[in-house]
């Protein structure tokens, strides 16, 4: 059950194509976002997308992302999550007869893929399993990662690197606290 299903596998994945800590961004360009889409599959063509398209899927992805760290607590930009709103709103799914979603025919291919990230996001929030989904807690960090936690109580991607560096954090903040109140020698 805690096995995680293709459709987070994806989201995640496409969250993830920025690096906060590398502060490398795979999809930064049209043409490595081109790259990627046909990497993952989502894509055949390995030509750049149109500049106008490109900007759907990181509005996308930017909301996609604060929506992931409104789970581990984090309050989410506004303007971030309504521009990928819109973005899902412009990319509408079809529901066949047997309940499965599909990307309407008429989108262009360049933008099919966006179809596909938003049948994986319905897929994730209709069953729940969204709330897995989560951005690192500690914002040098922010990578994306899928909690197995039986309570989803998660909050790091790793207790041992980001969970301790937010942990030592909050102890020199706490001594800093302590110095201050001190009186200042004479
Ligand atoms: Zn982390």
């Amino acid at each position: 059950m805690l096995e995680q299903p293709t459709a987070a596998a994806l989201v995640e994945a496409f969250a993830n194509t920025v690096d906060v800590e590398e502060e490398s961004d795979e999809i930064a360009t049209p043409a490595g976002l081109a790259a990627w889409l046909h990497s993952r599959g989502l894509r055949d063509s390995r030509t750049a997308v149109p500049a106008a398209t490109h900007a759907s899927y990181l509005s996308l992805r930017a909301g996609i992302r604060e929506q992931l760290g409104a789970h581990v607590g984090d309050t989410p930009n506004p303007d971030h999550l309504a521009a990928a709103d819109q973005v899902l709103a412009d990319h509408p799914v079809l529901v066949t007869s047997s309940g499965s979603l599909l990307a309407t025919p008429d989108l262009p291919p360049d933008r099919r893929p966006l179809a596909q990230l938003a049948i994986a996001w319905n897929q994730l929030t209709t069953t729940g399993d969204a709330s897995r989904l989560k951005r690192c807690a500690e914002h040098t960090c922010a990578w994306v990662f899928w909690d197995i936690s039986k309570n989803r109580s998660r909050r790091w991607c790793s207790m041992k690197v980001c969970g301790n560096r937010n942990k030592s954090r909050a102890y020199a903040a706490r001594v800093r606290g302590q110095e201050e109140n001190d009186p200042a020698p004479n």
